[in-house]
């Protein structure tokens, strides 16, 4: 198969050729027409996969066919992820597949100061990657606004819950639009990750690799 049979959008086609991806990975081959499609979804994935590229390519496909001005501080995308490392590394993926769209992203995560992100956030980003403890700060002091977010994805959601982020992540999601469409990734399925889809995906769909 070939990204070209995933009905992706021709900046992001550019981009992944550039990067020399031709083909979809597995996860990436199933989770995408859902995705474009604008179902909720449960992926069971581990990293190395392509599973970042299996949101990220839709996330930036869907917010750019219907693009608005930025608010500042209003993200309409939310990645949740529990490191600093992987949220960075999310990032740099809406930089690289987004290349061609100006699509404006930024990530925040504690460990290091906040100013350059209060910075970024006040330009106005589409899509905000973060981390739940400097999300949740941040959005305190009323840096953050999510009640504009349309897309929402909680990517190692199993992680997640084991560094005990579940109940930031609730607080997270009580701020979040009821209407909005949401995902998750983990690495493998456990009742906790299958309680956690039933509060907060909408008829998902399961995909598996
Ligand atoms: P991830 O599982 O998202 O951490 O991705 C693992 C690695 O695979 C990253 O270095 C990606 O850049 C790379 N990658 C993602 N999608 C593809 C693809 N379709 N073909 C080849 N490599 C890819």
């Amino acid at each position: 198969m070939l990204f070209e049979d995933l009905d992706i959008a021709e900046p992001l086609q550019r981009a992944l050729t550039k990067e020399g991806y031709a083909n979809p990975t597995p996860i990436q081959a199933e989770a995408i027409p859902h995705l474009l499609r604008g179902e909720d979804l449960l992926g069971i994935a581990q990293t190395g996969t392509g599973k970042t590229a299996a949101f990220v390519l839709p996330v930036l496909q869907r917010i750019s066919e219907e693009r608005r001005r930025t608010v500042p501080g209003a993200p309409r995308a939310l990645v949740l992820a529990p490191t600093r490392e992987l949220a960075a590394q999310i990032d740099e993926s809406f930089g690289t597949y987004g290349q061609f769209l100006q699509f404006s992203h930024a990530a925040v995560f504690g460990g290091v100061s906040q100013e350059p992100q209060v910075k970024a956030l006040s330009r106005g980003v589409e899509a905000l990657v973060a981390t739940p403890g400097r999300l949740l700060d941040l959005m305190e002091q009323g840096h953050i606004d999510l009640k504009g977010i349309e897309f929402f994805v909680l990517d190692e959601a199993d992680r997640m819950l084991d560094m005990g982020f579940a109940k930031d992540v609730h607080r997270i999601v009580s701020a979040l639009p009821k209407k909005r469409h949401s995902l998750f990734f983990a690495a493998t399925m456990s009742r906790e990750i299958g309680e956690l889809a039933g509060r907060l995906l909408k008829d998902p769909v399961r995909v598996e690799v």
